[in-house]
């Protein structure tokens, strides 16, 4: 059984996952954060902590922490990149793209730029929950519930 998503994709995807993982964008702690959210992965072990300063329906700004495999890691990255200064509906529209793409439905792909990179994990179903947690986490943490949530 093939259980490495990275090493399947082509090396420009591979080479922008790795990058992300090695120095992960917005990483840290954000001090005047308005929201958080905490998300776990109990499959893999992933876990990631996401926090982010809402400024009116904005995503002013948005950082993680945590520690997870290179695929959640990156995931959490470019997330952030993704959808720092979009609206929330933006970015919930955003994680629906997404999500579409990880799972292999829709038409995923459009307009999605290099979060098309984790369009291979479709064919890895363990490591769909690991690229999409961190949105998961997103969704809490806009919707306030302030809970940690797992993907099981
Ligand atoms: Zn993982």
């Amino acid at each position: 059984m093939n259980d490495d998503p990275i090493g399947s994709l082509s090396e420009l995807y591979q080479e922008v996952i790795l990058d992300h993982y090695k120095k992960p964008r917005n990483f840290g702690l954000l001090p005047d954060a308005n929201r958080s959210a905490e998300g776990h992965n109990p499959l893999c072990g992933d876990h990631v902590l996401l926090h982010v300063r809402l400024k009116g329906d904005a995503i002013d700004d948005v950082r993680f922490q945590g520690k997870g495999c290179a695929i959640s890691t990156s995931s959490a990255s470019m997330m952030t990149e993704a959808v720092k200064g979009k609206s929330r509906a933006e970015a919930e529209a955003l994680f629906e793209k997404f999500h579409a793409l990880v799972t292999g439905g829709g038409n995923g792909k459009a307009g999605l730029g290099k979060l098309e990179a984790f369009g291979g994990v479709s064919e890895f179903p363990v490591r769909v929950k690991c690229a999409s947690l961190a949105w998961h986490t997103l969704k809490a943490a806009l919707e306030g519930s302030g809970e940690s949530i797992s993907t099981e």
